[in-house]
């Protein structure tokens, strides 16, 4: 299988695919900014993904500012809404945008802040044992089909590397119920779980 390339607004974003590598525990063939928040994980095994969504500022597409925020440099008076969250520690392993082109900030076998207060089948902390996926949108706003050709491939090189996540993925709305709605009602559960078993 060739990797192939996929074009949108000028930017070039490599397709992840069967092929593609992680190279201790970073993605190759991606943007690589390493984030300062990041710790040690307390578990050696990785048994979630994490899928959420994220857009900064909210419904604006495309911008700087979501790496600016995971690598702690965010402008706070870049935008108004951007007071509330700039000192925020925050980060996720990888950032997926509207063109597929795809941004890794905490490599895999590290420890991603993304989940914040969380339970997964009673285990809390789950940023401890999960992968997050940050897609770049909104809750009601449909993902692109760059989008999900990326995540899938994603996704299946990491249930390679870590296999007990094969049957452990979920939004952050199903671990924070009471605070978070991210991927929202426009993610495709059902067209993303039927392409990951093909
Ligand atoms: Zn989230």
């Amino acid at each position: 299988m060739k990797k192939t390339n996929i074009e949108l607004a000028g930017q070039t974003a490599l397709n992840l695919n069967i092929h593609s590598t992680i190279n201790n525990g970073w993605l190759e063939n991606v943007e690589h900014q390493v984030s300062p928040h990041f710790d040690l994980r307390e578990t050696t095994e990785i048994s979630l993904l994490v899928i959420h969504n994220i857009s900064l500022p909210a419904g604006n597409f495309g911008g700087p500012y979501i790496t600016d925020l995971f690598m702690g440099c965010l402008d706070a008076n870049a935008d108004a809404s951007f007071e509330e969250i700039y000192q925020l520690r925050v980060s996720a392993h990888c950032l997926i945008r509207r063109n597929g082109s795809i941004i890794q900030y905490v490599p895999f076998h590290q420890r991603a802040w993304h989940a914040g207060v969380s339970n997964y089948l009673g285990r809390e902390k789950c940023n401890d044992f999960s992968i997050g996926i940050e897609l770049e949108g909104c809750d009601d706003i449909p993902y692109t089909s760059e989008q999900y050709q990326q995540l899938i491939s994603l996704t299946k090189l990491l249930q390679q590397a870590y296999p007990a996540i094969i049957n452990n993925i979920v939004g952050h709305c199903d671990i924070a119920p009471q605070r978070k709605t991210d991927p929202g009602p426009a993610f495709d559960w059902q067209y993303y779980q039927a392409e990951l078993a093909k």
